[in-house]
């Protein structure tokens, strides 16, 4: 059966990490986090972010607008956000309500605060291989990838999702490693061939049990991105448990890219913050 990478415990490791680069500074990293209306779901992501912010030293400051709030009032709070100094990351949690353009809102973070990596500048950086903000999620996969010692460089990657915040970065991330990589999506005859193919498989399509044992390559490294919730509300991946049987490395859900995608966030507002105070 599979090796499970505990990204919980992987996140609470470079947390510590953090803390003591933060211990460093002058000042503690700030993060400031918009909230718009009353989405349930997006509470509780920005409730774990603001944790795992006092648990690293890292100071958030949390604005919550209501339902009602245009965009020009969200595009307001965050201009006053890219001119306060004391900001080291601006985090506008998503989805907006509607009537609100959330590219036009994320377009409006000042890129050197762009700790999501959402804004267009960072997307051209990571494609064109520069330096700059990269989305959380892939990050903490690579960073997953990496806490097992797994070299990318020649295998063949799948990765099922083709969303910006996703899919597409962590294609890019993959590629970067020398890896060979296939993006299947929604549109995508036949995924189960391309999987059966892969030594990595990236499940990003918020579908429960897509990627099934029959699926899976004997051996291969499966990483489930996916956060469903199953008719009795229980939480799950877009892996089927049967997975278990078949990969080498498997990571859980929860417990797996969930809490890793945060400690990504933290590592990238403690590096802006590392950069506007000169540190390093
Ligand atoms: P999205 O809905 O924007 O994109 C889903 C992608 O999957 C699309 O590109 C679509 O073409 C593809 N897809 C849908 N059905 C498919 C199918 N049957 N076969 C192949 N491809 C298919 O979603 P997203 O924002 O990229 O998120 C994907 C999943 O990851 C969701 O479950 C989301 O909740 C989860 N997620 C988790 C974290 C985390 O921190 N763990 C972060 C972001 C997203």
């Amino acid at each position: 059966t599979a090796q499970l990478i505990d990204g919980k415990a992987l996140a609470r490791s470079m947390e510590a990490k953090l803390a003591e680069r933060i211990r460093a500074l002058p000042r503690k990293p700030v993060l400031a986090v918009l909230l718009v209306g009353e989405d349930p779901a997006s509470r509780v992501y920005v409730r774990n972010k603001v944790l795992a912010c006092e648990r690293t030293g890292i100071e958030s400051r949390s604005v919550h607008l209501p339902e009602t709030a245009t965009e020009e009032d969200v595009i307001r709070q965050v201009r006053a956000w890219n001119e306060d100094p004391t900001v080291d990351g601006i985090l506008v949690q998503l989805p907006l309500p509607r009537g609100i353009d959330a590219q036009r809102v994320i377009e409006t973070v000042a890129l050197e605060k762009d700790v999501d990596g959402f804004h267009v500048g960072s997307a051209g950086a990571l494609m064109t291989g520069r330096e700059g903000f990269r989305p959380c999620t892939p990050s903490g996969v690579m960073e997953m990838l990496e806490s097992i010692g797994y070299e990318l460089r020649g295998k063949h990657a799948l990765v099922i999702g083709r969303s910006n915040i996703v899919g597409k970065p962590m294609a890019m991330m993959l590629l970067e490693k020398d890896a060979t990589v296939t993006v299947a999506h929604s549109r995508t005859p036949n995924t189960k061939e391309l999987a059966l193919a892969a030594d990595v498989i990236v499940a990003a399509a918020g579908r429960a049990d897509l990627v099934t044992a029959d699926m899976v390559k004997p051996g291969a490294v499966v990483i489930d991105v996916g956060m469903n919730r199953r008719p009795d509300g229980r939480l799950c991946g877009d892996v089927a448990d049967d997975v278990r049987d078949a990969a080498g490395w498997l990571t859980p859900v929860p417990g797996g890219v969930g809490p890793m995608t945060i400690a990504m966030l933290l590592v990238n507002t403690v590096r802006s913050a590392e950069m506007r105070l000169g540190a390093k």
